[in-house]
């Protein structure tokens, strides 16, 4: 059958889609109905060959780049491709649809169009990026930045993980080593459908959106330095608590989200209190602060506040000091994989001291806005 004009009734099986998903959530499964297949583990390799063989059975065209990228397309018209896809690696507690749903939902599409005997005047394609949690490998998103040529293939391949592997030898070893160029020559136009990772749709009760923005993310870990001491004898005008200002830096994080409003999110998911002994006050505190804006000017503006409120705590008083270092952070971007190669997150180390010195019992609590 030959269909010329594009046909307006197209729906796709979502049974057909569902047990895909279903097929490809044992690859890995883990108890509690999740999936575990790190980048590049042989579970993440299970699920490589069956996405390829259901790629195969739809006749698509598969390349394998340098990184371990694969693109299945169905080569049908002419000119460059319109491309879907997302990712099929998962955490160590990922979720079924997270990602899958990107790339077996793209070949739905293919496979409803080619029954309805429609020809679109395009090439499809479907893709999978290799280590786009960054659970294993760092950075996250780094198949499918590599593929706009955000990052470099021998920086990729040279990548050691969490557990000593290198990109480079675990590509090899699973055989997805590919030898299509990398960057990829830039499609006609990408789109990617992903489930939505938190819970604003659910809540308000909408079936689908569209992503205008991606946050930019800035870690930074704050080391508060004070004084141990007996938890019964130590009177608390004589005490430099570092879990009393950790605490200060934590109501401050979250009065200056508060104020931001928008999209502005802070996090302190970590604090390490050493002792951590019930009976002692701390020596020392450190924790952790993720800083988010899809805005890269408030990004910075909360950033320096921080910095300024750190500072003043050091100001305050003797005897307790705080300094900082911040891990990484990137930049904020205003679409996902675009192209021609949009900027690259600006992923970079630091190391600084924020200050010195301040003693907990006088810390200004009120005065914080
Ligand atoms: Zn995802």
């Amino acid at each position: 059958m030959t269909v010329t004009d594009r046909p307006t009734n197209l729906r796709v099986n979502g049974a057909r889609l569902m047990d895909r998903i279903m097929s490809l959530a044992e690859v890995g499964s883990i108890d509690g109905g999740g999936c575990a297949r790190l980048a590049l583990t042989d579970a993440d390799r299970d699920g490589r060959d069956l996405v390829v063989s259901w790629m195969r059975d739809l006749g698509l065209d598969i390349t394998v780049d340098a990184v371990g990228n694969v693109v299945g397309t169905w080569n049908i018209g002419a000119g460059a491709a319109i491309m879907t896809g997302s990712h099929i690696d998962t955490v160590r507690t990922g979720g079924k649809y997270d990602g899958n749903l990107g790339v077996l939902a793209g070949l739905e599409i293919i496979q409803t169009i080619q029954e309805s005997g429609w020809t679109p005047s395009r090439p499809l394609a479907v893709a999978f990026f290799t280590n786009e949690e960054g659970a294993r490998f760092a950075p996250d998103m780094m198949g499918s930045l590599a593929f706009v040529g955000g990052l470099g293939v021998e920086e990729v391949l040279g990548t050691v993980g969490i557990d000593g592997a290198r990109v480079g030898d675990e590509l090899l070893r699973i055989g997805y080593a590919g030898s299509t160029p990398c960057p990829s020559s830039p499609p006609r136009a990408f789109v990617e459908l992903h489930i939505e990772q938190g819970p604003v749709l659910e809540q308000q009760g909408v079936t689908i959106g569209a992503v205008t923005g991606v946050q930019g993310i800035s870690w930074r870990e704050v080391t508060i330095n004070g004084q141990s001491n007996h938890a019964g004898t130590t009177p608390m005008e004589l005490r430099h608590d570092p879990a009393y200002v950790a605490a200060s830096v934590v109501v401050f994080m979250r009065q200056l989200a508060s104020r931001y409003g928008g999209n502005q999110v802070c996090t302190v998911g970590k604090i390490d209190l050493h002792p951590n002994l019930v009976n002692v006050v701390p020596a020392s505190a450190v924790l952790t602060l993720d800083v988010r804006n899809t805005d890269e000017g408030l990004l910075r503006k909360a950033e320096s506040e921080i910095d300024e409120y750190l500072a003043r705590l050091a100001d305050e008083e003797p005897r307790v000091s705080a300094s900082r270092a911040c891990g990484s952070r990137a930049g904020q971007v205003t679409t996902h994989r675009c192209w021609p190669a949009c900027a690259p997150p600006a992923w970079s180390s630091c190391r600084a001291t924020a200050g010195s010195v301040t003693t907990p019992q006088n810390t200004p609590m009120n005065g914080i806005s």
